[in-house]
Formats: C-alpha cells, structure tokens, sequence
C-alpha cells in the first residue's frame, strides 16, 4: 500500500513532481516553532522529497525529529542541515538559487535578491504578513508576523502558524502541480484576513473545562496538534474524543498524530496514546459513532465545546443539533483538495450550521458518507488550513451571521468570509440567550 496513493485521486495530481521537489527552509529565531514543524511535518505527509533547513537555532535536534517522523510513517524525505551556507556566504546563494525550488522562512525581500521575481504580492493575516514571491527557476515564499496589529498578536495564537503552514505548502504545490482547478486564477493575490469587529461579548476559550471532538480524522489531528500549543490545552481541559474508524495506511499522507505502528488501531485511542505521551492526560476514547443528538449526555458527559472535524453531512447535522439542543457553541471545518473552511457557532450570536451550509438538506441528498477512495478527496495543507482557521475563530470569535470563513485556492483573495446559504427565522439559533447566560456552558447552567 502506498501510502500516499489518495492524493494521486486528485484530478491531475502527479505525485512524482511532489516526490523529486528540494525545499529550502529559512528560519531565524523570531520564526514560531509551530509555524516551522508543522510546515515540516506537513511536507513529509504529502511526500515531499527533500527538505534543507537552513538558519534555525537547533537545526540538528529538529532534524533528529523530523527523520524520526520520517522514519515512523515510512516515508523516504531526505534532511539537511545548511547553517554553515548562511544567507551571505556567497557559495551558499549559489546552491540556494540554483539547487533550491523553493523557500520557506522568514521574510527577505525576493527582488533584494536579485532573484528577478515575476510576481509578488503581500498579504496581511491579522498581524502576521505573508511575501509570496516567484522567479524562474526559483520561488521564494516568505511569513513574517512582526507587522500589524500588535494587539491581535500574540506568540500563542497556534490556528495562524497552522494556517501560514498550510497555506505555504499549498502555494508550493501550486507551482509544482499545474492542476486544471488553480491554472486558471491567478498565481498571487493579496491575502486579506477578514477583520472582525468588535464582538458583542466576550467568549473565553480558556473557560472551557471539557470539549468533545466528533472526527478524529485528519482536521481532527491537525485541530488537537494545534491545541497543543495553545493557551487553552495547558489547563488540560477533559477531551472527548469520538471516531469509529480505525487508522489505515492511506491516512498517513495527512494524519499528523498517526505512524505506521498505529495502523489498525482504533483513532481515537490511538490519538489518546499519543496526547497521553504529550503531557495531555484528561482524554477520553470514544470508540463509536455518533448516533444521535443526545449521545453526549446518554453517555453522561457534558462538553463545554464541540468540535466536529467529520468528513459526511448526517453526522455533522446530528452534531448540530446537538449543539442547538444543549445551547453549547460548536466549532466546524471541513476541506477539499483545494479549499478549507471553518466555522465557529456561539448561542444566541451566531448562525448554526444548518444556516450557514444548508446541513439537513446536504445530510438527505447525502448517499453514503465520504469514503477514503472518494475522488477528490482532501489533502493535508488543505486540512491543515482549516484546523488552523478553527483555532483562528475560536481566539476571534464572529459576530452574528457573519457566515463561514473560507480559504480558496482557485480564488485570488485565497481567504474571506462566504455568504450564508439560508437564514432561517425559524430555527432555535435565531433566539437569542438571555442576558447573563455564560455562552460557554449555558448547557450546564439551564438543563
Ligand atoms: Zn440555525
């Protein structure tokens, strides 16, 4: 079994370019340490051939790990370390531009370096800015976070490392992979977060004392790599995870969490295992699917959050209504091979799902839930998109029917906000609370 043979069910993809491409990765210490692993990790899932580390502070101890990454899921990436060719040791310039197709890191200017780029193009992400630049035979791809808004941000802020990740690699195989989607929009275009006004109440992430994740598949593993390092997983809230489906070969081009070893085993207890190792004891393995919309409390657990990382609409309309019945805020994503999308709905504030996407009637025309072997299916960086616009949403929550926040790949803005579909003046998400009802547990406090 290959293990990156779902990817090739992706109209046009050819793998081969993906397998003989060289990355060079530029950090410095002012990179996030997420921003670069998950970048990394991202490459090594989808099969990427060789990557060049070059500037990192410990770039030996983050090789070390990364082969061992390499080595676990079977994949054949090749490391190198190149902090003795430094951006201005002119031999190392030389093998940068020649040998190189694409860089990574922090932000250096491509017209400063006489690399003679077609085309840049800036883009803000709520204080972070991204430098896309390419020039023939090379391509440089820059991130830079010390811009912006200094209020919006913050070192912990996890979904925007997974996201600049996410979307770094998708624009380097965007210029690897002519696929027929992407060819005809344009290259680059001016990335702009969509900024949030001022919301109407606060919702404190860090009050949540349990939250349950329906899907650990692969947002799901991207969404907890990422709670990892955010605020809210250093008080180690209970999570309950919840997934019948085992770990195979085909999910090791995209499941960051998984290795070979797992393969076979039950997701979620896998998943377990592996946070358990990570200092995050407080799971609890849910081996079974979601039935029906009081499968929580039939089970005698009351989440403060749920998190639906699912890959089929009846599930995500029953998680839905779940939410809708025990007034608990519900965090959404979902992905195809080219784009990503998050949602985060909070009580009385925002549009739920059924809203925002049309759920129960996708959930009836829904023939069979989406199977690993669908055409078309997702792929890492844009699963890695999405649980970082996840983790985005829930550190700036939206505002009343703002609509789902979307990455596009095929479009030149790449991120905005999409229309809503419907808004029922009918459904339970139209009420609004009463006044001093804590939105992060009105469940617990009314029932
Ligand atoms: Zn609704």
């Amino acid at each position: 079994m290959d293990r990156v043979n779902r990817q090739r069910l992706i109209s046009g993809w050819r793998q081969g370019l993906v397998a003989s491409a060289s990355i060079d990765v530029l950090t410095d210490s002012c990179t996030p340490p997420l921003l670069t692993e998950s970048f990394l990790l991202g490459s090594v899932l989808l099969g990427i051939g060789q990557l060049r580390i070059l500037g990192h502070p410990h770039t030996e101890t983050l090789i070390g790990r990364m082969q061992s990454y390499a080595d676990a899921i079977q994949s054949s990436a090749r490391f190198l370390a190149l902090n003795d060719l430094g951006p201005d040791n002119e031999q190392g310039e030389e093998n940068l531009r020649y040998r190189a197709d694409f860089r990574h890191g922090p932000p250096t200017e491509p017209s400063q370096q006489g690399e003679s780029p077609t085309r840049t193009a800036w883009g803000r992400l709520s204080g972070a800015r991204a430098i896309w630049g390419i020039g023939a035979p090379s391509a440089a791809m820059a991130l830079d976070r010390s811009e912006g808004d200094a209020s919006s941000q913050s070192d912990d802020d996890a979904g925007l490392s997974l996201l600049l990740a996410g979307a770094c690699l998708s624009e380097i195989v965007r210029l690897l992979i002519p696929l027929p989607a992407w060819t005809d929009s344009p290259l680059f275009g001016p990335i702009q977060f969509p900024a949030d006004p001022e919301t109407p109440r606060p919702y404190i992430p860090e009050q949540i004392e349990s939250l349950a994740m329906i899907g650990a598949g692969a947002i799901g593993n991207w969404f907890v790599f990422g709670l990892l390092h955010d605020p809210l997983a250093q008080k180690q809230p209970h999570l309950f995870l919840v997934d019948d489906d085992e770990v195979q070969w085909s999910n090791l081009n995209r499941q960051v969490l998984f290795t070979a070893e797992n393969v076979g085993q039950s997701k979620v207890t896998a998943m377990q295992e592996k946070l358990d190792l990570l200092g995050w004891q407080r799971v609890q393995a849910l081996h079974r699917r979601m039935e029906h919309p009081q499968f929580f409390q039939s089970l005698g657990l009351h989440p403060d959050l749920l998190v639906s990382c699912l890959d089929n609409w009846r599930t995500r309309a029953l998680v839905n209504d779940a939410a809708l019945e025990a007034g608990l805020p519900l965090l959404n994503g979902g992905s195809d091979p080219y784009s990503a999308n998050a949602h985060l709905y909070l009580p009385g504030r925002s549009a739920c799902l059924n809203c925002t996407m049309k759920l129960r009637q996708r959930a009836e025309d829904e023939v069979a839930p989406q199977s690993c072997a669908a055409a078309d299916p997702s792929v890492v960086f844009t699963n890695m998109i999405a649980a970082g616009m996840m983790l985005w949403q829930l550190r700036h929550p939206p505002k009343m029917d703002q609509g789902l926040l979307a990455y596009d790949l095929t479009l030149s803005e790449r991120i905005g906000r999409m229309e809503l579909f419907s808004r029922e003046e009918t459904c339970r998400c139209r009420r609004p609370i009463a006044a001093g009802v804590e939105v992060k547990n009105s469940y617990s406090k009314s029932v």
